[in-house]
């Protein structure tokens, strides 16, 4: 499809490309502003097709008030489609600049969904975080009558999802009472960055360990002195540690002792007992060892995850995931009966090759299995993937399928008694649906809710970690990204660890003097 987007009184493009691309693909815009000079592309024109195109003017005005209208005009629309939309416009200005990019997508929306016929469940909202919006809402104390009001009539989200995202919150508040008052304490983000051969669709810093012996003993003594360094820092000022996350790659690719002693690392300066939550991601089931199991019984970890992803032995060949579904019910069940008690499991929806018979199959292995938390995700292309490299040799179920298959696995986890709670969306999810957790009552992922909302400093260590350290005044989150590259972090980590402490002194500062 070919858009042409005539701007007046706006440059919102970032958005404009957004919306446009839940709605079309291939897609190019042309963007002109209000006296019809050309401002800006998106896209490839020759990829998008000659066949149809689209215009569409998109004026704001403001004050009194902050108004946006539109009107759409195309090959296939007879009548030119108009709407209009204002809102008030008595915030500051970086809080009305927000609104107006809001009232923008709002009427842009409308005429989209109007033209196509296809309504998008989220509306105007194209960020991963949608619950974080409702959180925002409730910690200023919005009421949740009226939160839901501008969830559905401003942000046009439809009230299925604003009933997800309701319960949702309501799961992660029960979890994690204190979730808003968490800044007096920190998260860790382990990241290990092996694993047994890489999967297509992957795009985590993920390297396959065989032969490479020499680099993971150098990686893991780079992780051991961040562990010392910043293990001391939290240890001299007596904060504490609310979760601690190990993900990767896949953590269990490295020995059982090698697993032990960073273990033993994290024990000298952290009291595990008051952690809240131990995580292991176990996700690979071939990484997966009786020896390695004792290890994290011996340390008390809390919850693995074992990720089957589909339950058919063709789609795991396909996407190069070099293990069994055998082998994963046969590591399940072994960890289960070596008094693991909270297990997660990952199912990817919409993987090549997979329609709702697939997804059937899967999701009659999980009744037998019942782990406490089931992740479903949306295949995601995304542009690293081997799989977006060669998209033509893989072939995915179109938007209606995805839908269907979704609404499938949803139905099942109400059956069963899960609950949702938790939600991300990526960029390129097939059909723009969402990846969603679910768990049972009281097995909820805390790290997952922390680290979703934002609402505590998460420090990064490991190759791929990414911290995000929250500035308790202005709430401002800092990423601070560990280099994926084993060899670059090798290279890097003293330097690396010296500058977020530096960065950590100086938030700790500003916690002290603020609290
Ligand atoms: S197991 Fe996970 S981290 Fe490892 S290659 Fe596969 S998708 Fe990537």
């Amino acid at each position: 499809m070919r858009v042409q987007v005539i701007c007046r009184g706006h440059q919102f493009y970032r958005e404009i490309e957004l919306l446009l691309s839940l709605f079309f693909e291939p897609l190019y815009v042309e963007f002109l502003d209000g006296d019809g000079n050309a401002v800006k592309t998106f896209g490839d024109p020759d990829t998008a097709g000659l066949e149809e195109s689209l215009k569409a003017v998109l004026q704001f005005d403001m004050p009194p008030r902050l108004a946006a209208s539109a009107e759409l005009t195309g090959d296939t629309i007879e009548t030119p489609i108009t709407t209009s939309y204002d809102v008030e416009s008595d915030a500051d200005d970086q809080e009305n600049r927000k609104r107006a990019k809001q009232v923008v997508s709002h009427v842009l929306l409308r005429v989209l969904e109007e033209a196509t016929g296809l309504k998008q469940p989220w509306g105007i909202l194209t960020g991963i975080r949608p619950a974080k919006l409702l959180h925002t809402m409730r910690e200023n104390g919005v009421d949740p009558q009226e939160a839901r009001e501008q969830l559905q009539q401003h942000y046009l989200v439809k009230p299925e999802k604003v009933e997800l995202l309701e319960r949702i919150i309501e799961r992660q508040l029960h979890a994690i009472p204190d979730l808003y008052r968490l800044q007096d304490e920190v998260s860790l983000y382990i990241g290990i960055p092996f694993c047994p051969t890489k999967c297509a669709y992957c795009t985590f810093p993920a390297y396959a360990i065989n032969g490479r012996a020499g680099s993971v003993e150098a990686f893991l003594e780079g992780l051991h002195y961040e562990i010392q360094h910043i293990g001391s820092w939290l240890k001299e000022r007596g904060l504490g540690v609310t979760t601690i996350y190990f993900g990767g790659g896949t953590p269990t690719s490295i020995e059982a002792e090698q697993m032990d002693a960073l273990f033993d690392e994290l024990s000298r300066y952290i009291d595990l007992d008051r952690v809240r939550e131990l995580t292991v991601e176990a996700g690979r089931p071939d990484t997966i060892t009786p020896e390695k199991i004792e290890v994290m019984k011996k340390w008390k970890v809390d919850r693995i995850s074992i990720n089957p992803q589909s339950f058919t032995q063709e789609t795991l060949k396909a996407i190069g995931r070099h293990h069994t579904v055998d082998e994963t019910i046969e590591k399940y069940r072994m960890a289960r009966e070596m008094g693991m008690q909270n297990i997660n499991m990952d199912l990817i929806i919409g993987l090549p090759g997979e329609d709702r018979t697939h997804l059937a199959h899967s999701l009659r292995q999980l009744d037998d299995l019942m782990p406490e938390s089931l992740t479903v995700h949306t295949l995601s292309f995304k542009r690293a993937s081997t799989m977006t490299r060669n998209r033509d040799r893989y072939q995915v179920s179109g938007r209606e399928e995805i839908d269907a298959m979704m609404k499938m696995a949803s139905e099942w986890t109400e059956e069963k008694g899960y609950v949702p709670y938790y939600l991300y969306r990526q960029k390129n999810i097939l059909g723009n649906l969402e990846n969603v957790g679910y768990s049972l009552k009281g097995k909820e992922s805390l790290y997952n809710i922390i680290i979703m909302e934002e609402k505590q400093t998460i420090l990064g260590l490991g190759c791929g970690a990414v911290g995000k350290h929250i500035d308790p005044q202005t709430r401002k989150i800092k990423r601070w990204p560990n280099p994926k590259d084993p060899g670059h972090y090798i290279e890097r980590y003293r330097d690396m660890t010296a500058k977020k402490l530096n960065d950590l002194d100086h938030l700790y500062k500003i916690l002290s003097e603020t609290s």
